[in-house]
C-alpha cells in the first residue's frame, strides 16, 4: 500500500505543508519532531547484516517540527490558484445551475470578466459548467441575467491544505477543518 502524505505543522500547530514519509522519517531521525498528533504507521528499512534484524520507524501522520517559522512567510504567502483546488473548493458544483459535474466538464469562470477589469483571483473565480460559461460569455452575472448560487472566497491556509491532498486521512481532515474560521467555507459542509 502507498504511504499517506504527512501533515507537517510548526511547533505552535500551524499547518505548513504536506510531506512524504521519507521527509518525515528524516525529521524523526534528526530528532526534529517536537510533537505528534495522529495514529502512527510503521515504515521498514533495510536488514542489518550484523543482527539480521530489519530496521523500522513509527511515523505519525501529523507531526509538528522544531524550529521557528517566519510569520512573514506564512501569512503573506499567496495561496496558489489551481483548477483542481478551485473545483474542489466549489465541490465540482457549477455556480450558476447548481449541478455537480466531473472535473473534465468544468471550467473556471471570471465572475467579473477580464474584459471588464475582473481579476484572476480566488474571490473573482467560480466553477462553472461549459454550458453556463458559454451562456454567460463576457458578461457579469447581472448583465447575463444569471444568479450566482454561492459566493467565491479565498481559502485560508487550513482549507488550502485540505484542497491540495487527494488522499486525506480522517485525523488530518479533522485537524484542518478545526482551523477554518470562515463560516461560509464549503469545506465545512462535507
Ligand atoms: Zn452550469
Amino acid at each position: 500500500m502507498e504511504h499517506p502524505l504527512i501533515l507537517q505543522l510548526d511547533v505552535s500547530g500551524i499547518p505548513l505543508r504536506w510531506i512524504d514519509f521519507e521527509k518525515a522519517a528524516y525529521y524523526y531521525v534528526k530528532d526534529l519532531v517536537a510533537w505528534e498528533l495522529a495514529e502512527k504507521f510503521t515504515i521498514y528499512g533495510g536488514t542489518s547484516r550484523l543482527t539480521g534484524e530489519q530496521s523500522y520507524l513509527d511515523i505519525s501522520t501529523i507531526i509538528a517540527t522544531k524550529g521557528k517559522t517566519k510569520e512573514h512567510d506564512l501569512f503573506n504567502e499567496t495561496i496558489p490558484l489551481t483548477r483542481y483546488a478551485l473545483f474542489k473548493r466549489d465541490q465540482n458544483i457549477c455556480a450558476y445551475c447548481g449541478e455537480r459535474f466531473t472535473f473534465s466538464s468544468l471550467t473556471r469562470d471570471h465572475v467579473v470578466p477580464l474584459s471588464q477589469g475582473g481579476k484572476t483571483a480566488w474571490t473573482n473565480l467560480v466553477t462553472a459548467c461549459k454550458q453556463c460559461n458559454a451562456k454567460k460569455g463576457n458578461k457579469t452575472p447581472e448583465q447575463a441575467g444569471m444568479e450566482l448560487i454561492y459566493v467565491p472566497y479565498a481559502p485560508c491556509r487550513y482549507e488550502w491544505l485540505l484542497l491540495q491532498n487527494r488522499r486525506i486521512l480522517a485525523d488530518q481532515m479533522e485537524y484542518l477543518k478545526k482551523g477554518i474560521k470562515n463560516k461560509h467555507s464549503r469545506a465545512l459542509l462535507s
